[in-house]
């Protein structure tokens, strides 16, 4: 890093991640958690947006000069401050996710967001007699100056769904204050599942819900090196295995989504560090911030999800030999039926973009009512999109036979047998084609993304009623309207 540039390299990154101690549980205490495979695999993927930042290609879209430090900066340690901020995260978010499916350090980035936006409404409620925005601020330069992504800590384990937090049976189903001292708090209770905490340097813990009185004490944010006396982060997904086949895609050989479960053990948090303690008619207001901009970001990754998928299934038709007109199908139609997510939620995004405000801390907020519904949409018509891949890929993809046969010359004939289809194509690109779509659309990998698409940023009613609360006046001018036109005849 340079005097003018706070970028570190890769290398970096990995090394810095190296010099920590955290507790990282597979079945066993992981002695060197960075040499493991899988992580390392995550860890690519963050690696990843530290590359493209020092590359000339892509640095104005993965790079600006932070008002605070001075310095140039990774996007995602950003505040975006203005519409072109705006829009260059998404284009950043989008162009990762092209190559990787999950950016996985846009809920670090949000959080980071949240945090400004929400300490400054908490201290401007209070005559600015708190100073939690000042206190952020400097952790915010912190996380800048040395180009650290942190994780995002926003889910609680929740334990019964119907009782609050007072209420459960298991105290730490929910992060909670302990106690408080004049140096700072303890918390205890576990955040799952946290993209990106296997490999973080930095943990930023907010609130993942509204919380009254009663439950003042799960009204907490604060951020926590990762190697903290009493965390624990668990690797979650033992089933999401580390693919190696020389066909396989680079999801799942180069890069994993591996998810974390972090465990608070009565952990200590200097004062300066801690961001909102108990004042909890700010939990919702935190959470909600969160949930906006995490939702938005998915504006800009799920069509990239939804072009790959458009991507597979036009190239599996032109291998196949299935284009065209088929009985009473048209696969033209199906495709469009994928790409046509992709363009309503890219829409959405650039009207989020558009109607986007202003904050009183000077930072920007996406419109809440695209931005939860670009999340909706996508959402909704995941599953839909996957459905048509699988109908137009047909049955090879979860079928494939081990790919050494078909460098074994005794048996290649047999493989030429079940692969060749189209004249031209390879059985190697026909092979690697149908494994590629297998880990989109029939694995535990593909399985994490599908998940993640329904519940990351929250869940379908969470977004449902962020879109009616926003639209009320709305629709009910949409009422009065009609009512006014029905009783013309007066
Ligand atoms: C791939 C992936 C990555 C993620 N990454 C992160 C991350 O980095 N950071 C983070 O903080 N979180 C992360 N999450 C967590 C995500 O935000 C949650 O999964 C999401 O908010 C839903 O919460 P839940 O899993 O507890 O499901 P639940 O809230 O239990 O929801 C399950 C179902 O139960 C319903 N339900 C919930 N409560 C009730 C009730 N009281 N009565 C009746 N029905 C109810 C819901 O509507 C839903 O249909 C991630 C999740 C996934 C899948």
């Amino acid at each position: 890093m340079n005097e003018k540039e706070a970028l570190r390299t890769s290398d970096e990154y990995r090394e810095a991640l190296k010099k920590m101690q955290p507790s990282i549980i597979k079945h066993q205490l992981l002695q060197n958690p960075y040499e493991d495979e899988d992580i390392q695999k995550g860890m690519n993927v963050v690696a990843l947006s530290y590359d493209l930042a020092r590359d000339e290609k892509y640095r104005d879209m993965m790079t600006v000069t932070s008002p605070f430090t001075g310095k140039v900066i990774n996007r995602f340690n950003h505040i975006s401050l203005t519409r072109e901020d705006m829009r260059k995260k998404q284009q950043m978010i989008h162009t990762l996710a092209k190559e990787v499916f999950c950016a996985q350090r846009c809920v670090g980035g949000d959080a980071l967001h949240t945090l400004f936006v929400g300490t400054y409404k908490v201290d401007k409620s209070n005559n600015f007699a708190t100073d939690y925005h000042e206190r952020f601020k400097k952790y915010l330069k912190y996380i800048q100056e040395n180009d650290i992504s942190p994780c995002g800590a926003v889910t609680d384990g929740k334990g019964d769904r119907s009782l609050a937090p007072s209420e459960q049976h298991e105290k730490d189903s929910y992060l909670h204050i302990v106690r408080e001292t004049e140096e700072g708090i303890y918390v205890s209770g576990i955040k799952i599942p946290i993209t990106m905490s296997l490999y973080s340097e930095e943990i930023i813990v907010i609130p993942g819900l509204q919380y009254n009185k009663d439950n003042a004490d799960c009204a907490v944010a604060f951020a926590v090196p990762a190697d903290t006396e009493g965390v624990e982060i668990y690797v979650l997904g033992p089933e999401i295995k580390s693919l190696k086949g020389k066909m396989s895609p680079t999801h799942g050989k180069k890069y994993l989504n591996k998810e974390g479960m972090i465990v608070f053990n009565n952990v200590f948090v200097p004062k300066e560090r801690v961001f909102l303690c108990g004042e909890f008619r700010f939990a919702a207001t935190f959470a909600n911030i969160f949930a906006n901009l995490h939702r938005f970001a998915y504006t800009a990754c799920k069509p990239a999800v939804y072009e790959n998928m458009t991507g597979a299934a036009m190239l599996i038709s032109e291998y196949n030999g299935t284009k065209g007109e088929y009985f009473l199908s048209n696969n033209s139609e199906k495709v469009f039926e994928i790409y046509k997510t992709a363009i309503t939620v890219r829409g959405l995004c650039k009207a989020a973009i558009e109607d986007a405000q202003e904050t009183e801390s000077g930072a920007m907020m996406p419109d809440p009512i695209f931005a939860n519904m670009g999340k909706y949409i996508s959402s909704e018509n995941f599953h839909k999109a996957i459905s048509t891949l699988q109908d137009m890929a047909g049955g090879l993809p979860p079928n494939l036979p081990y790919e050494t046969l078909l460098e074994n010359k005794d048996l290649r004939d047999r493989m030429e047998k079940l692969l060749t289809r189209k004249k031209g194509v390879s059985i190697e690109d026909q092979y690697a084609l149908n494994e590629l779509i297998r880990v989109m659309v029939a694995s535990n990998e593909g399985g994490l993304l599908q998940f993640g698409s329904k519940h990351g940023g929250g869940n379908k009613e969470a977004e449902k009623v962020a879109i009616y609360g926003n639209s009320l006046r709305a629709m009910n001018d949409c009422k009065n309207c009609i009512q006014r036109m029905s009783q013309e005849y007066k």
